[in-house]
């Protein structure tokens, strides 16, 4: 009798442990779908809406496109148009802030939530599109190469041999590769940076769109560039891929062909390129 009460009682302990054991590895499985299920992101507009502005990635020493002026207050084209889609998206062409970026870092910026979009010069391409979704184009550049104008060098055919300077994260980098195969390239992280080893002879040329190469050019009349333009530059405002973007990206698309349409678009142009 003795033994089979301890041996019930036996019986009744290891229970209470199994039950007690499978107990924690349920909470345990639950708490580990829980924390490992992605959290939707919010819509973008709504994100806005909340936050009562925009917040735009734009260049700081692209002008006319996007500079600071004396003041350190931002103007240009593009800065217009970021004011622009703050009075379509809030009513407010001043719920905008500015955070700079550039051509290495604006991707990044944007895809960690530094930035709601991008609007900086920004080509769109295939390879950017696996990274970012992109609004229709509101500006097409094009690309060509900055020189001296006392240099010898009048085309790409005379790059032979010779070093392009090339800003790293820009389209550049990549299509002086295929079309002067013959050249040397040379990085740098800036456009200045780049422009001042062309002043000092370190480089021969530096790869660049006309819209950049413009601002320099009205800086600095000793700069002039060759005469091909080898390559189409659309830009578009840059937004993080996936659904979060869609509502704002369609609200922009309506904006940017609306405006070219009905003449605003090229009003702002005009404004600012000459
Ligand atoms: N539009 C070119 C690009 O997106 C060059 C200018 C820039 O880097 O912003 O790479």
């Amino acid at each position: 009798m003795i033994y089979k009460i301890i041996y019930l009682c036996f019986i009744k302990n290891t229970m209470k442990k199994i039950l007690a054991n499978l107990l924690i590895i349920i909470l345990i499985s639950v708490f580990a779908v829980a924390c490992g299920k992605k959290q939707q992101p919010m819509d973008l507009y709504d994100v806005i809406q909340q936050r009562g502005k925009i917040v735009v990635g734009v260049k700081d020493n692209v002008p006319p496109f996007s500079s600071k002026d004396k003041d350190g207050n931002y103007v240009g084209f593009e800065i217009d148009l970021a004011k622009k889609i703050a009075a379509k998206l809030l009513g407010d062409e001043n719920a905008v802030e500015f955070v700079a970026v550039t051509p290495a870092n604006r991707i990044s910026m944007l895809n960690s939530g530094q930035a709601d979009m991008i609007i900086a010069t920004m080509t769109i391409n295939t390879s950017r599109l696996a990274m970012v979704d992109f609004t229709e184009p509101y500006y097409i550049a094009g690309q060509t190469v900055m020189v001296k104008k006392s240099s010898k060098i009048k085309s790409l055919y005379d790059f032979k041999a010779k070093k392009i300077g090339v800003v790293f994260g820009t389209t550049a980098n990549e299509a002086v590769r295929t079309v002067a195969p013959a050249a040397l390239v040379a990085g740098f992280k800036t456009y200045d940076e780049a422009v001042d080893a062309l002043r000092q002879g370190l480089v021969d040329g530096v790869a660049m769109d006309d819209t950049v190469l413009m601002g320099y050019k009205l800086k600095d009349p000793s700069l002039t560039s060759i005469s091909q333009k080898y390559s189409q530059e659309p830009y578009g405002i840059a937004l993080r891929k996936g659904t979060e973007s869609t509502r704002v990206l369609e609200m922009l698309d309506g904006y940017i062909s609306n405006s070219k349409s009905n003449g605003e678009m090229n009003k702002l142009k005009t404004k600012w390129v000459k």
